[in-house]
């Protein structure tokens, strides 16, 4: 398959905002299941990723394994756990990814800060500290191997079909263009899904 070379950690910040933990381990489970599977950083839709959280880690699997939600080849099922799977069209294997945190002691710091940080009650030095600790945690995060902050399983799992190109059509309700595949019945007509929720309401 073509691929690009794997982007770097600054390049994921870049995209997701902020530098934290989740995206860190996020990126380790992208390598993890690349190195897995035996595949380079794909350029189209060889891979798919199943996510089963919508939190940070799924923005360094789109930077990081070019699975990303507008090209179908992420497809996420929030259960709140930072677990991914993913899948290699060209021969169908498939592995699970978990990030195991790992025992770093600046973790149980950042920890404690947490409620306060996000509670808003947090001092200018609580702050900082906080904003340290992070960089120190990611940064530990990154030194260890892949594998080393990952448990990979394989899997067996029903490839998704490649994205469908759908035609649009004007909705029977409000006439907004939508995609075919996504109308609803309703009346005889077929109608956007939001027309159709507050025809049924
Ligand atoms: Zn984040
Ligand atoms: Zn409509």
């Amino acid at each position: 398959m073509p691929s690009s070379p794997i982007p770097s950690f600054e390049e994921v910040v870049r995209f997701h905002g902020h530098v934290c933990p989740g995206l860190a381990i996020g990126y380790q489970i992208s390598l993890a299941a690349m190195n897995a599977l035996g595949v380079s950083r794909p350029d189209d839709e060889e891979l798919v990723a199943i996510a089963e959280t919508d939190a940070c880690g799924v923005d360094a699997i789109q930077v990081v394994t070019g699975c990303t939600a507008g090209k179908g080849n992420l497809i996420i099922k929030d259960y709140g756990k930072h677990v991914f799977t993913f899948i290699n069209r060209a021969n169908g294997e498939a592995v699970r990814v978990q990030g195991i945190q790992p025992d770093i002691p600046e973790r149980a710091a950042l920890g404690e800060l947490r409620p306060k940080i996000f509670g808003c009650t947090a001092t200018e030095e609580e702050q900082r500290a906080y904003h340290t600790l992070t960089h120190t945690v990611v940064k530990k995060i990154l030194e260890f191997r892949p594998e080393e902050v990952t448990t990979v399983e394989k899997v067996s799992v029903e490839l998704p079909g490649e994205a469908k190109i759908f035609s649009s059509i004007p909705c029977g309700c409000c006439g907004e263009m939508v995609a075919d595949a996504k109308t609803r019945e309703y009346d005889g007509k077929k109608i956007c899904i939001p027309c159709y929720l507050k025809k049924t309401a």
